[in-house]
């Protein structure tokens, strides 16, 4: 039963993805470069030092790195068939799964904000392996985008995947864009929760989920 198989419905999961393409030549690299050497500039570097004459390059090349989950994953798609009988019953056991350290930039600053995800479903056909559950984090987060569209995001790709009875996301996340600019001294974390199916009707599931995941968090 354990049988690994591809996604079968590759053009809906393609969609659910939101991926951009995405080529920058040698020319325009060279172009970002001056733009970037003139900005930072402008705040102050000397980039004549040995550590800053490569900066703006590295910078680029930084920022397409964080920003790689428009490019998909193609090691994503792999899910397993479980043992669900198709009962009322199979509907009563999660998985949780957590927690799965991610890094995302802020959309609204190009700042990171990074923290831990959990997530959870309930299987019906299909079971998904805890490094494809990562991979599925990490598409979302490395991105520009904010912690409650990452989190429907891995809600919906997830829900669509593998059909299953219910889906929750927890995320816990530091956004350096008010930590390194605000005035408070405690660093605040932002948390956000996503529920599908069976979590949206049952409190009692949310409860199990945050519970564990908040353990897993010590
Ligand atoms: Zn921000
Ligand atoms: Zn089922």
């Amino acid at each position: 039963m354990s049988l690994a198989r591809e996604f079968d419905d590759d053009r809906i999961f393609q969609a659910s993805m939101d991926l951009r393409r995405r080529h920058v030549s040698e020319d325009q690299l060279r172009t970002f470069e001056g733009y970037m050497a003139e900005i930072f500039a402008a705040c102050g570097m000397d980039l004549t030092t040995q550590g800053t004459r490569d900066t703006p390059r590295r910078f680029i090349r930084a920022m397409l790195d964080a920003t790689d989950g428009y490019e998909g994953d193609p090691k994503l798609v792999t899910i397993f068939d479980s043992e669900c009988p198709g009962e009322p019953d199979c509907s009563l056991s999660q998985v949780i799964e957590g927690p799965i350290q991610f890094f995302a930039l802020c959309e609204h600053h190009s700042l990171p904000f990074y923290g831990r995800a959990y997530v959870a479903y309930i299987a019906h056909d299909q079971i998904i392996g805890i490094s494809k559950l990562t991979r599925l984090v990490r598409l979302f987060a490395k991105r520009f985008t904010v912690q409650e569209r990452m989190g429907q995001q891995i809600a919906d790709t997830l829900d669509l995947l593998l059909r299953p009875h219910g889906v929750a996301v927890y995320l816990e996340a530091h956004h350096l864009c008010t930590q390194m600019r605000g005035v408070r001294e405690t660093s605040p974390i932002t948390r956000t929760t996503c529920w599908r199916g069976r979590f949206a009707e049952d409190a009692n599931l949310r409860a199990e989920f945050l519970t564990m995941a908040q353990r897993g968090g010590e």
